[in-house]
């Protein structure tokens, strides 16, 4: 039997997953390679119940990405790997399906670098590795803007002069892949229900939330860029623009410098001064980490709000990602004295992360995401298993 690989690669990292082609996707291994383009990376390989890590010394993302097919050669065993999946973060306005990465296709997706810089050339990277590795292998692009698509005209909008919408300045949305999949999880748990009024909320190191009616994307907190919306682990999330022209024209800051600040040293990270890590938050008894949380906890319960607004009403609540599925704290956070709003947590369920964890008129619940499922099922579909 065939065999599909799916690639997600990040800034430093590379996550892969194979799966074995058929009816239904089945995982039969994991894994990533960490800390690429530092001299300690290291690959990590969960298979057949075990989990190995590996020192691969200093490589980049075609090192890496080389390591990881070595790593794979005993879990292949020879068998074809008939399609690859790549995770790409950016699909301009064109793509609101996965498409097949021809030569047309990436010079378009290469036009998207400048909006996605620390994703979409590594994306692309790792294209050009996979069709060299597996030439005979379909190229499957899943992009994360993708699910976002058919908002309407004002959620994809920023009040700039039309031309700036026109090349390309708008409000894309991100982290389509896990709404997805939680859209087809919340069809078959629930298909009436599937069909309301729907707000995700994505929680993990990034952080959105999302929209659906009748599962599909009416609106996302995130926009142009992953930076918007929710605080997140160290991105900023919601920023006035003037706080941007203060720091470059007041503080004199280079445009690099303040990428790095709204990057890597805002969010839970920066409002903290100690961690990025929710678990780290949670256990830390300081008061710089419990207004963290609750800055974070606030932004969600705003969004919340809008969002509802948005739709005109809310059926179901769900929480998905690191956070969403694991801390019952912010849960219960964000969902207290709400309500008004049709929503009351069973404390009992929560602090299980129960299927559902609400009593009240609005359905909430926990649903464990799974983004590499989403790729290998859309591989899996252009594929003969
Ligand atoms: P993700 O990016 O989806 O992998 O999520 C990572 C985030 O989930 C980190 O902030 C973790 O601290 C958080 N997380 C994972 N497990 C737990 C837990 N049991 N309680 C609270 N936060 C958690």
């Amino acid at each position: 039997m065939s065999r599909i690989l799916t690639l997600n690669s990040g800034s430093s990292s590379i996550k892969f997953s194979v799966y074995a082609a058929g009816d239904a996707p089945a995982r039969m291994a994991e894994g990533q390679v960490d800390r690429l383009g530092s001299d300690a990376a290291a690959l990590t390989l969960k298979w057949q119940g075990t989990r190995t890590t590996a020192q691969i010394g200093q490589v980049d993302h075609r090192g890496g990405l080389q390591a990881i097919l070595d790593a794979l050669r005993p879990v292949l065993a020879g068998a074809e790997v008939a399609g690859v999946g790549h995770r790409i973060v950016h699909g301009g306005p064109r793509f609101d399906a996965p498409a097949l990465l021809d030569d047309d296709t990436l010079t378009y997706l290469e036009g998207f670098e400048a909006f996605a810089p620390l994703h979409q050339p590594h994306n692309l990277a790792a294209v050009r590795g996979a069709r060299l590795a597996f030439p005979a292998a379909v190229q499957l692009g899943c992009f994360d803007t993708a699910f976002h698509r058919g908002h309407p005209w004002v959620n994809d909008t920023f009040a700039l002069p039309r031309s700036f919408y026109d090349e390309g300045v708008r409000r894309y949305g991100f982290h389509g892949l896990s709404y997805a999949y939680i859209a087809g999880e919340l069809a078959r748990l629930d298909p009436g229900a599937a069909q309301g009024r729907t707000v995700v909320a994505h929680l993990g190191n990034g952080a959105s939330m999302c929209a659906l009616h009748d599962g599909k994307s009416v609106d996302s907190t995130m926009g142009f860029s992953a930076l918007e919306g929710l605080a997140m682990g160290t991105r900023c999330g919601q920023l006035d623009p003037g706080v941007m022209l203060y720091l470059l024209q007041q503080r004199g800051m280079t445009p690099e410098a303040v990428s790095d600040l709204l990057y890597k040293q805002s969010g839970l990270k920066g409002l903290s001064g100690l961690s990025n890590d929710m678990r780290e938050l949670e256990a830390a008894d300081t008061e710089a980490a419990r207004e963290a949380i609750a800055y974070f906890v606030s932004r969600i319960r705003r969004e919340l709000g809008a969002m509802a607004a948005v739709l005109g009403g809310l059926d179901t609540v769900v929480f998905t990602g690191g956070i969403g599925e694991n801390s019952a704290q912010v849960r219960a956070q964000a969902c207290a004295g709400m309500d008004w709003l049709g929503i009351t947590l069973d404390a009992t369920a929560n602090a299980q992360a129960a299927h559902v964890i609400s009593t009240g008129p609005v359905t909430v619940r926990v649903i464990p995401t799974d983004e590499e499922l989403v790729i290998a099922r859309a591989v899996n579909a252009r594929i003969d298993g």
